[in-house]
């Protein structure tokens, strides 16, 4: 639920809930205890009528013992003589909060209370002043409000006789305020219930989020990146925490990426400094000999040149590998996307590495299996470096005990790929090592102090190549046998429609070379896009 919603379901949760609380309390207690009084005092009456009218209900709940009285004082007076029969009435209305009191000529013969004080008697209607009819009764105020039921009568000797119950109207009332004062307890313990629900709700769902973020942003200040902030609910605070969270992982991305930078740079020194470290020691280590006449014939002198020549060109080949790879790496090589005939390509490159091949004892085959016609987008200059580095690694990691083969096949993968397969029947590469090839630095040799005086940056760097290219790069290898390395490049794809006339498949031709010229310098622009 959106915090919106939250918010106006909290309002009406503590204007609703009270009231429709409040409501059931109060007609429960009213319920139950007029219930209860109904029962005790014999009242019959609705309890709404009695609510809203106290003093009827007051009136009520003497009834019966009034109409005995009253019917004992016309018919049988001289039984109001009797104490015994007096004390009987007086204990049915007792229980009551009532009493009863006698009067015989003006006199109190019988008061079944405490509570008949001398100003109380001062105040009771005299004889045939009032007489009370069923539900009557006078009412007197003050101090301790009265309901006074009289009923006048003689007795056998004609003497004035006056039988009153006397109902004390506030202890009935007691029991009303005891039934507010538990409402009104009630009402103060629903509002306090309620406000405390409602107070817990939003701190769960609005407190307590915005507590786990800020204690995650403190520990981001902190550096810790790998405090997770999952959103709780699906409202404004939890897209927060969404956000909150993309951001976590895109800076700890960053963080990572820069650590990695770092490590890589450090290992990037150490491995420069090693590898040039061993030629240079080779380069000093012969010199001095020369100095130190070690060399002390012509054919040592030679030797000892011959050396340092080689170690100082694989220094050159190796610093010349990691400016190259530097500006690979940082994107700072611009490339010059052609359209490229693939046979073409493949025959001319192919025509000028052969004789070097061959003097070095290594034959080369090249099959086309794709049709004379398939254009490729490639940089020609860079694709040549690729080939170049394959082949010479072919030559580097040849098996000596035979005679070397490279063959090179071109085939059609889809309409959009074309794959360059370099095949040879060298070392081969173990199973373990075959996935790192292509990472930079890496030699399979165990001992760095390779004889072949490979960097280890050629396949890195044609992978590279490659993949600015928009193709892939790949290797297959079995130890003993021989290593594949696949390469897929874009094709440029022509639509020429069998079904058309030859005049207009030659123009369809014509502008799709038009058009291809447009995929090229889209292609350049894309690169230089990615560069910026
Ligand atoms: P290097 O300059 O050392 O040749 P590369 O990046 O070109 O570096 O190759 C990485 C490693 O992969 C090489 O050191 C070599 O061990 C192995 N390798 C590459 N090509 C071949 C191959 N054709 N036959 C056997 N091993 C190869």
């Amino acid at each position: 639920m959106k915090l919106r919603g939250r918010i106006a379901v909290a309002f009406c949760t503590v204007i609703m809930i009270p009231l429709l609380m409040i409501t059931a309390v109060t007609f429960f207690v009213f319920q139950t205890q007029f219930d209860s009084m109904e029962q005790s005092f014999k009242i019959d009456e609705d309890t709404l009528a009695a609510v809203t009218n106290p003093i009827l209900l007051v009136n009520r709940i003497t009834r019966n013992v009034y109409n005995e009285v009253k019917l004992c004082a016309i018919k049988t007076p001289e039984r109001l003589e009797n104490r015994k029969y007096v004390e009987s009435l007086n204990n049915k209305v007792k229980g009551k909060y009532s009493f009863l009191v006698l009067r015989r000529n003006g006199e109190i013969t019988y008061s079944g209370s405490k509570d008949l004080t001398p100003e109380l008697i001062e105040r009771l209607p005299s004889y045939g002043e009032f007489s009370t009819e069923v539900d009557g009764g006078t009412y007197l105020g003050g101090m301790s409000p009265m309901l006074i039921k009289q009923t006048d009568f003689l007795y056998p000797d004609d003497s004035e006789g006056s039988a009153f119950v006397i109902t004390n109207v506030s202890r009935v009332l007691e029991d009303l305020r005891k039934s507010l004062a538990q409402i009104v307890l009630s009402i103060v313990a629903i509002m306090f219930l309620t406000g405390a629900f409602v107070t817990y709700w939003l701190y769960r769902s609005v407190l307590y989020p915005l507590r786990v973020l800020q204690n995650s942003t403190n520990r981001m200040k902190e550096g810790d990146l790998n405090v997770s902030v999952q959103p709780m609910y699906a409202d404004e605070i939890g897209e927060l925490c969404e956000d909150f969270e993309k951001m976590r992982l895109h800076m700890k991305g960053l963080l990572e990426e820069n650590m990695q930078h770092e490590r890589e740079s450090k290992e990037l020194i150490s491995n420069i400094s090693h590898d040039l470290k061993t030629p240079l020691t080779a380069i000093k280590g012969y010199a001095e000999g020369l100095l130190d006449g070690v060399a002390d014939t012509p054919q040592k002198r030679e030797k000892y040149l011959r050396t340092i020549y080689t170690k100082a060109s694989d220094m050159s080949t190796l610093v010349d590998e990691l400016s190259m790879y530097a500006k690979i790496d940082t994107n700072a090589v611009p490339y010059n996307f052609q359209s490229l005939n693939l046979n073409q390509y493949f025959e001319d490159s192919i025509a000028e590495c052969r004789l070097d091949l061959e003097l070095q004892n290594m034959d080369l085959a090249y099959f086309p299996y794709v049709g004379k016609e398939q254009e490729i987008i490639a940089d020609p200059e860079q694709l040549k470096r690729v080939v170049n580095n394959i082949l010479s690694n072919a030559v580097k990691y040849r098996e000596p005990s035979r005679k070397g083969i490279i063959c090179i096949r071109t085939t059609d993968v889809d309409e959009n790929y074309v794959q360059i397969e370099l095949e040879d029947n060298g070392k081969g590469i173990g199973v373990k090592e075959l996935p790192n090839i292509f990472e930079r630095f890496y030699r399979t040799d165990v001992s760095r102090n390779s004889s072949t005086g490979g960097s280890g940056l050629g396949l890195a760097i044609s992978k590279k190549i490659i993949e600015d290219h928009g193709g892939r790069i790949w290797a297959e290898s079995r130890l003993g046998v021989g290593t594949t390395i696949y390469i897929l490049l874009r094709k440029v794809v022509l639509q020429i429609h069998p079904h058309e006339e030859p005049e207009a498949a030659e123009l369809g031709r014509e502008k799709e070379r038009l058009g291809l010229n447009g995929i090229v310098s889209k292609w350049n622009e894309k690169r230089r896009g990615n560069h910026e």
